[in-house]
């Protein structure tokens, strides 16, 4: 518990925030002045520059972000947005917090679709909708339905659309493709679940279990999702339609093998800032 007749000042209130979270954190500080910062309304460098009063109300409401923090909420849960490719979106606990090996799967759609244009796109499982916006941001005039199974997803996602006035992102519930009739695009893209939650350590589970598991988990080593979506893309490919995939650490030869086997040519894995192999993307082409 803070002792509220002792605190007066900003820098106090951060301090005993950053103790509180120097056991979960590598950057207690940071996260201290994020979160009072957003709480104030005001840019964190006026904590170094200016002398903020605090009220009690707002040392109450302080002080439990710092306990949600403590127990592995996600700061962007607390703050209710998330920076991803230099844009702001706002996230709740019902979406994936945005992850920086998403903006690989996303600059490898605009490597390959950059010229082209009006590309028709399918997102399967869009979740705050970042894939989808940033896509319609960077391509020309492309035509985008963006399927989510979640109704409460597709809120945010809407939203996060709104906030960059895109009218135009037909956005679906969709289990995967059941909703998807008869329609052939250019580009099928998805950062499925590919999570095997039975190999994680408590380590590992802190703070990812706050996130939804229908969008982190799946079966089958954490693979049944991406084969699913590997043997039926090619439905609801044109002739020289792409397939991109979000996939995990040790998954790209895994994707690779399934991905032959259901025809794809030109097959490509890239890799992650990490070097891990992240994406892969194939090419369908009829026979
Ligand atoms: N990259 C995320 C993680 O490893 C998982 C995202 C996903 O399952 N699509 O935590």
């Amino acid at each position: 518990m803070i002792e509220h007749s002792s605190l007066r000042s900003a820098e106090s209130l951060i301090r005993f925030g950053a103790e509180k979270l120097s056991s979960i954190s590598n950057v207690p500080r940071l996260e201290a002045e994020v979160l009072l910062s957003n709480l104030l309304k005001i840019n964190p460098i006026k904590f170094h520059t200016d002398d903020i009063g605090i009220s009690s109300k707002i040392m109450d409401k302080f002080e439990s972000m710092i306990e949600s923090r403590f127990k592995g909420m996600p700061i962007a849960y607390l703050i209710g947005k998330k920076e991803f490719w230099s844009l702001d979106f706002e996230i709740n606990p019902s979406v994936l917090v945005p992850r920086p090996e998403t903006e690989l799967l996303i600059e490898n759609a605009i490597e390959l679709f950059k010229d082209h244009e009006s590309p028709r796109i399918l997102e399967l499982g869009t979740g705050s909708g970042i894939i989808s916006i940033v896509l319609y941001k960077e391509l020309v005039t492309p035509e985008i339905t963006a399927t989510d199974i979640s109704d409460e997803a597709l809120y945010v996602a809407k939203n996060n659309a709104d906030r960059y006035q895109i009218k135009d992102i037909n956005f679906l519930v969709s289990d995967w493709f059941s909703e998807i009739q008869n329609k052939k695009y250019d580009l099928i893209i998805s950062n499925p679940p590919y999570v095997d939650k039975t190999k994680l350590s408590n380590e590992e589970l802190f703070g990812i279990d706050m996130e939804p598991d229908i969008a982190l988990y799946s079966e089958n080593n954490g693979t049944s999702d991406l084969e699913f979506i590997i043997q039926n893309s090619s439905i609801f490919l044109k002739h020289g339609g792409c397939l991109i995939l979000e996939h995990g650490y040790d998954q790209a030869d895994y994707c690779m093998r399934e991905m032959k086997k259901a025809g794809y040519s030109r097959i490509k894995k890239s890799k992650d800032i990490q070097n891990i192999p992240r994406i892969i993307s194939g090419t369908f082409l009829n026979e």
